[in-house]
């Protein structure tokens, strides 16, 4: 059952789930992108002051709504999230072999460019720590449908939670709203899920909420390799 009746028990246990990370998996850390989900997340541990560092990932090709979350978490809650980037000599790289957007051209172009804006920003953040958080939900996409609260990574050799893996979108802005939690701007403008700002579009109504993601790719190969090990989506065990 996911309605928002149950709300309470849902956000009761995320904040539990919270809770024991910072107590028993220290030191942990949360990966942010600042879209919505992330805001709850942002939300829960500053306002509990839960011991977990806050990051986020700067690729350089984030839109301006994105970049301004990071001033206005700032302002409301006095705290500066860490921004890792990509290594500048594998981006020119890159853009000198295949041009700037070439992962317009292939599946193998683009989730090269987020190996390096993403996912090798994402290992050195990771590095060191003993857990780290995401804000993905099931409900997202094909590609997280067994999603689960605990997972065991075995790529970082250290513990993932998804704290809102429950929560219905519904959820998310019930939670955003009721708090005043500050959100990007491009939700507004029918943007459900953002990325780097070539790689997402606004939906049309009635699309799934990762439709405006990579667009022009398959549904099934939608991640951005954050998640995923050779090739394949980490699932590897759920505790
Ligand atoms: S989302 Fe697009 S621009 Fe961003 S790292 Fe991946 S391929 Fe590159």
């Amino acid at each position: 059952m996911n309605d928002t009746s149950n709300f309470a028990i849902r956000l009761a246990d995320t904040v539990a789930i919270l809770e024991r990370i910072a107590n028993e998996f220290a030191p942990a850390v949360f990966a942010s992108s600042l879209a919505a989900e992330d805001m709850v997340l942002t939300d829960l541990i500053l306002r509990n002051k839960l011991d977990i560092k806050i990051f986020s990932l700067e690729t350089g090709r984030l839109h301006k709504e994105t970049l301004a979350m990071l001033e206005r978490i700032q302002e409301t809650y006095g705290v500066e999230i860490q921004l890792f980037k990509p290594k500048i000599a594998a981006v020119e790289d890159y853009v000198r072999q295949h041009g700037v957007n070439a992962f317009y051209d292939s599946v193998e172009m683009r989730k090269e460019c987020c190996r390096i804006r993403k996912v090798e920003p994402l290992n050195r953040a990771l590095s060191g720590n003993k857990a780290w958080i995401t804000g993905q939900r099931r409900a997202q996409s094909a590609t997280r449908a067994e999603l689960a609260v605990q997972e065991d990574d075995v790529a970082h050799a250290m513990q993932k939670f998804n704290p809102l893996t429950d929560w219905s979108e519904e959820d998310v802005w019930h939670y955003i709203r009721s708090n005043n939690v500050p959100y990007n701007a491009l939700h507004d403008k029918a943007y459900p899920s953002i990325g780097c700002e070539p790689c997402t579009r606004a939906i049309q109504p009635g699309e799934d909420v990762r439709a405006g993601r990579w667009w022009w790719e398959n549904p099934e190969s939608k991640e951005c390799g954050l998640h995923v090990v050779d090739g394949k989506l980490v699932r590897i065990k759920s505790i």
